[in-house]
């Protein structure tokens, strides 16, 4: 039978869903023009007042944050509190320029392990369970928000962090860690690390995992599932919205529920702006609608993807996004084309290679060339020249029909690119320079 953490909120009418939202709204956007100097003068721009909000059906008239708009505004700018109710920060682990600082009131992180706990029970996660935490702890918010969900729950909680896989794997066994967390690229490291040690599904306790923080195709999940023994969920979140439990997967595997009584979701034309309609696939914006401290309105995530509502087999009402196609700022345009790393991986799983590859953007003579490095498994590994050109020539056939470019593939040995503990580094892109 299905489990819920918070049923009456799960499993809401879509009117109910709506009047929460409405009310939430209409007080947010009281909070911040009161509170946040910085939205109010955007809010000001838009002649839009507190007074024109009453319901969800207003939320088009607000003004839209970006990154660009966090970074502006970096470190208090965004602030909605006085700083002696903030009890935490996290940040944003940005390669490039400012990172994004964000802040809690205890009442914050309090919906944010809220959230986080509807993910570990639609996990199948009770107090039962050993919850083992390999999300990185510290200013990202992958270890920290797993950690207070997985109290929440009553699991027996393992705050292992990342990294020091072999630790990992003796902590699994010992201590019959049940479910696990971390990011997909991490698990499916776990899992390879595993065989290497000769141990099969049958020699671990787990039964479900939550991987986010990064893309991950469904042939890499079936990869984690069948190497772990596992069943893999999804979870989403972003620092800038609380961190993971923004929306999480069920059991039903078909794209991951959003907590609309914390976040309203829109999807829009990235470069019109214009709100899109149910099924449409655009970029998704959110709402935090009652997060105090770091109160973000219309966040335009960058993500691309598509919103549905409907009956779900878990017995949740909350509308659903399907997994994220890709960034706005991850994808990639070569020769004119887009191109997401995410087409590329599912390619090589569908070949029978890992998730272990590089993508190498350049230029020559003024035209985009696309190289993609690839390892071979330790079973395919091989140095007959013949075999290794027929393989990489069915690569470049399987590539072109999904980007319709031609990339160039160069097949590597196993373990030859580095690996990461944290987000993965897919793409090199030596154009800008
Ligand atoms: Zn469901």
């Amino acid at each position: 039978m299905e489990r819920y953490f918070q049923e009456e909120i799960e499993c809401a009418s879509e009117e109910t869903l709506r009047d929460i939202q409405s009310r939430k709204l209409v007080e947010q956007v009281k909070h911040v023009w009161d509170n946040v100097p910085y939205y109010r003068k955007k809010m000001e721009e838009k002649g839009v007042t507190p007074d024109d909000i009453r319901s969800v059906d207003d939320l088009h008239k607000l003004p839209f944050i970006s990154k660009y708009d966090l970074r502006d505004s970096y470190p208090y700018g965004m602030l909605g509190v006085p700083l002696k109710d903030v009890v935490r920060i996290h940040s944003t682990s940005g390669t490039t320029g400012k990172r994004v600082v964000a802040y809690y009131t205890q009442g914050d992180i309090d919906l944010w392990e809220d959230c986080c706990a509807r993910a570990i029970v639609a996990a199948g996660g009770s107090d039962e369970d050993v919850c083992q935490v390999s999300y990185g702890y510290g200013l990202f918010t992958g270890g920290m928000g797993l950690h207070g969900g997985a109290h929440k729950v009553g699991c027996m909680t393992i705050p292992a962090s990342s990294g020091n896989t072999d630790r990992q794997i003796m902590f699994i066994r010992d201590l019959n860690a049940t479910i696990i967390c971390c990011t997909p690229s991490y698990a499916a490291y776990l899992g390879e690390s595993m065989k290497e040690m000769g141990l099969t599904p049958n020699d671990i306790p787990l039964k479900a995992g939550i991987f986010g923080a990064e893309a991950w195709s469904e042939e890499m999940r079936r990869e984690i599932q069948n190497t772990l023994g596992i069943k893999a969920y999804d979870i989403y979140g972003l620092t800038e919205l609380s961190g993971p439990g923004v929306a999480f997967e069920c059991s039903a595997q078909t794209g991951m529920h959003i907590n609309e009584d914390h976040f309203i979701a829109e999807i829009i034309d990235p470069d019109t702006e214009e709100v899109l309609p149910e099924g449409s696939q655009g970029e998704l914006v959110f709402t935090a609608i009652d997060k105090k401290a770091f109160p973000v309105i219309r966040y335009r995530t960058r993500d691309i993807c598509t919103l549905r509502r409907e009956k779900c087999s878990c017995g949740r009402t909350l509308i659903k996004m399907e997994k994220p196609k890709g960034r706005t700022d991850d994808m990639l345009i070569i020769r004119g084309v887009n191109v997401f790393p995410s087409q590329i991986e599912t390619v090589l799983l569908e070949h029978g290679y890992q998730a272990n590859y590089q993508i190498i953007v350049g230029r020559e003579n003024n035209t985009d060339t696309l190289d993609v490095h690839v390892e071979m498994t330790p079973e395919m590994f091989t140095d007959d020249i013949t075999e290794i050109n027929k393989r990489q020539g069915d690569l470049v056939k399987g590539l072109l029909s999904m980007l319709g470019i031609k990339a160039k593939v160069t097949l590597v040995a196993p373990k030859s690119i580095t690996r990461s503990e944290g987000k993965a580094v897919r793409v090199i892109d030596n154009r800008k320079i």
